[in-house]
């Protein structure tokens, strides 16, 4: 663990913190006028040429998130520097038992956390935090209505996303900026922390952004007695614009994916707002963990890519199998971060996938996730056996042969609940997951045949 610019003191002793702006990103109330789903089933009004726009975004997307991976080491120096000018306690943790200990020492003797539902935070930070044993919720989810009823729950989530109307100032516009905090707002603070994973942050001048869904980040900024912000090392963008950009793309792509796992979950809800309010109203800081995790060893190898991601996490829309196998063990799904976690060592191999490529389709920058999954199944199994499991699901051709032969008996026996469970057992696919339809006729049969076009 590494420590930079620790808070200077004030006259009275008391940390002096300047902080880096917080800017958070919302939808704008003007895309109110279209639903999400509409809009990317390219249904708006033509003059938006929504196509179009979208294609420029991945197209400036794909060439700073080239240049953020390509610079990361010069950009990470950089901000470590502009951090310490503000004051701001920087630590560099190896990993999450670094980062947990880390927040442990910055907690004192509170051991309540509010966390954002980020990757970072709830996949790789959050079961180290209950070994130092903090009580860590996911605020967003208590955000909702205060009966949590799942009818009720689904109505607040489609009233609060139908949006996206991609009005005709442009697809970026639809994330304004809703809240800059150029302070820690004072006054009603309560005895807990937020831990806060960022969606970018400003080398030049430590900006940090968060797309924010409902309420959570900014009430948390305003209450928690100690905010801690975690940076993952692919999270430095050169400047305030670009890190602006890439915090609006997590937006536009990650529409419909937000809603994949959202469920009322009991075991999230925490009362923050009915915490008493503290008498002292103590003087706050910021601090700043910066995570590796096995990021840096990444970089430069066959796995770089992943450095391009943005989570905003369009891959996970069409997967037909993670959402259960991350679902289950409360994680935050997308196949890249299956790949990511498989990779630091806290996922088994991902046996699971189809290799059906719907992911790459998907991904605004690129990334070309079935193969890095060969190529990390490839290095494990060079040195495990491989399960039945594993062998079946290595052949998907004769998979799909079985499944186009027998079609349409094979649509229909995939539904039936016996069925579902003995692919479970046998191919590790789990029982809801969503198979692509078989036909009888293969596409190469079409062509043979003549009846396209
Ligand atoms: S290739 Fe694998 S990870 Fe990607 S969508 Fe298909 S099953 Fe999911
Ligand atoms: S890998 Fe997934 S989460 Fe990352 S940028 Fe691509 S679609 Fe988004």
């Amino acid at each position: 663990m590494h420590d930079y610019g620790s808070g200077k003191k004030n006259s009275a002793g008391g940390l002096m913190t300047r902080i880096p702006g917080i800017i958070v990103v919302e939808p704008s109330a003007e895309q109110s006028k279209y639903r999400a789903a509409e809009v990317f089933a390219r249904k708006q009004p033509k003059q938006l040429k929504l196509s179009n726009d979208i294609e420029s975004v991945k197209e400036h997307l794909r060439e700073v998130r080239h240049e953020a991976r390509d610079d990361n080491a010069k950009l990470l120096e950089r901000l470590k520097n502009t951090l310490a000018g503000f004051g701001v306690n920087v630590r560099i943790a190896a990993d999450g038992k670094e980062a947990a200990s880390a927040i442990r020492q910055i907690a004192g003797d509170t051991r309540l956390a509010s966390i954002n539902k980020s990757n970072i935070v709830v996949n790789e930070i959050r079961p180290d935090l209950k070994s130092q044993g903090f009580e860590t919720y996911i605020r967003y989810f208590t955000e909702f209505s205060k009966n949590f009823e799942p009818e009720v729950f689904k109505k607040e989530l489609e009233d609060y996303w139908s949006l996206a109307g991609m009005h005709d100032r442009g697809l970026m516009e639809s994330f304004a900026v809703r809240k800059k905090f150029s302070s820690l707002p004072k006054g009603d603070i309560r005895d807990y922390v937020v831990i806060l994973g960022v969606n970018a942050i400003s080398a030049e001048n430590g900006d940090v952004f968060f797309l924010q869904h409902m309420s959570n980040i900014s009430h948390d900024l305003e209450q928690a007695r100690k905010v801690i912000l975690v940076v993952g090392i692919e999270k430095v963008a050169k400047d305030s614009d670009t890190a602006l950009f890439h915090t609006r793309s997590m937006g536009i792509f990650g529409l419909e994916s937000i809603l994949l796992d959202l469920k009322p979950n009991d075991l999230e809800r925490f009362d923050f707002d009915g915490l008493p309010v503290l008498a002292d109203q103590p003087e706050r800081s910021i601090d700043v963990i910066i995570l590796d995790n096995g990021r840096s060893k990444l970089l430069n190898g066959i796995y770089e890519d992943l450095f391009l991601c943005i989570d905003c996490r369009n891959c996970a829309r069409q997967c037909p199998i993670g959402l259960h196998v991350f679902f289950e063990r409360g994680l935050v799904y997308s196949p890249k971060n299956y790949l990511l976690g498989f990779l630091q060592g806290f996922l088994p191999p991902v046996d699971a996938c189809l290799h059906c490529g719907r992911c790459h389709v998907e991904c605004p920058v690129e990334i070309d996730i079935p193969t890095l999954i060969w190529k990390a199944q490839l290095e494990h199994y060079e040195h495990h056996k491989r399960s039945l499991k594993k062998r079946m699901l290595d052949d998907p051709e004769m998979l799909a042969k079985m499944g186009t032969l027998t079609a349409p008996l094979s649509n229909w026996m995939v539904h039936i609940p016996i069925v579902q469970y003995m692919t479970e057992l046998f191919t590790g696919v789990h029982r809801n997951s969503h198979l692509p339809t078989f036909h009888r006729e293969t596409f190469r049969d079409w062509f043979k045949g003549g009846k396209r076009g």
